[in-house]
């Protein structure tokens, strides 16, 4: 989207945003620091603007512990949200299936706005608020805000920082930009606190994650020959351990250190099949792989899920960078 496209559809989210009187907000399932962290900036904002506002995501209605930061009074279980909103805005959700049992919502919505900075995201809503250059969601929820006029409290700012902070990687990924750490200074000024991110979501793990972490580790593969390193999150890990599948998140991070190699995946046994996260260091366009699978995301960092074993998923990903 052009600078002069997106401020156009700025201002009239902003005018679609500030005529209505309730306002429904999601953002894609399972969500990750961006996605909520986003919604929930925009949700305060929205409620000290004198709007009524409903929060929720898709199936399952399950959070992270470190979600417990952020102040979630409006969110609601799934079936409790509006059926049909008169005006719907989504988060960091790169398309319509991303936001799981809300998508019908979204279609039956008068207006939906949709912000996100997913390259793959072709504009499900009626207006687009979409930048790819942007590091998180959260700074274009940041730049709506302030078009609205909408106040940020530090409860707000908390959520767009943690937005920023995690997609960028605290602020080490590609995607970290001198608008990040503008837009960030200006959280920070509002009341965010930086530590209670850090503390919360990268040193907040049940110790049962460290012997998950080490069995991920240790089965950890290194094919040089595609400059691939991957490992598998069995589900009997985490029962070994005695914790949930949202408390074992992040292993990726542990993956991709090995420098050997470009592209580093995680793959997940899940009641669905196997979740894959996928990373990579310079070279190869993992949302590009990850779409191959129906998934996607950006360059550096992507996923999806497979309806099949973790065996077929990486001898398909090994026949992929082998012909690229
Ligand atoms: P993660 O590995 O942290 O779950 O996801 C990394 C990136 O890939 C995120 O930007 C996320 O939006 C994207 N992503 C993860 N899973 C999926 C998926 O199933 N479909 C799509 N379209 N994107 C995904
Ligand atoms: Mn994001």
């Amino acid at each position: 989207m052009t600078p002069d496209a997106l401020a156009n559809e700025r201002a009239a989210a902003a005018k679609a945003l500030q005529e209505a009187d309730e306002i429904a907000v999601s953002c894609h399932i399972k969500p990750d620091g961006d996605a909520l962290g986003s919604a929930v900036g925009f949700v305060r904002a929205a409620v000290a603007a004198g709007k009524s506002v409903t929060l929720s995501f898709g199936e399952p209605f399950e959070l992270p512990d470190y979600f417990s930061l952020l102040s979630l009074d409006q969110l609601v279980r799934p079936e409790d949200f509006p059926a049909a909103p008169e005006v719907m805005i989504t988060f960091d959700a790169a398309d319509r299936s991303r936001l799981g049992s809300l998508a019908e919502a979204s279609a039956a919505a008068r207006t939906l706005i949709v912000v996100d900075h997913h390259v793959t995201n072709d504009g499900f809503g009626d207006i687009n608020l979409i930048d790819g250059t942007a590091s998180a969601s959260a700074l274009l929820t940041f730049d709506l805000i302030r078009a609205l006029g909408w106040p940020i409290d530090p409860e707000g700012a908390l959520g767009l920082l943690m937005g920023i902070v995690t997609d960028t990687g605290r602020f080490q990924y590609s995607n970290t930009d001198a608008r990040t750490f503008r837009v960030a200074a200006e959280l920070v000024e509002a009341g965010a606190h930086p530590e209670r991110i850090g503390q919360m979501v990268y040193e907040n793990a049940p110790f049962g994650f460290l012997a998950v972490a080490a069995a991920v580790q240790n089965r950890t593969v290194l094919e040089a020959d595609i400059s691939l390193v991957w490992s598998e999150l069995l589900s009997s890990d985490l029962a070994a351990a005695g914790i949930e599948a949202v408390e074992a998140e992040g292993l990726i991070d542990h993956i991709r250190v090995a420098r050997e190699a470009d592209v580093a995946i995680l793959l997940t046994e899940t009641a669905e099949g196997t979740k894959a996260s996928l990373r990579s260091r310079a070279t190869v366009d993992v949302g590009a792989l990850a779409s191959t699978f129906g998934g996607g995301g950006h360059a550096r960092a992507a996923g999806f899920t497979f309806e099949g074993p973790a065996a077929v998923v990486i001898e398909r990903v090994r026949e992929y960078l082998r012909d690229r």
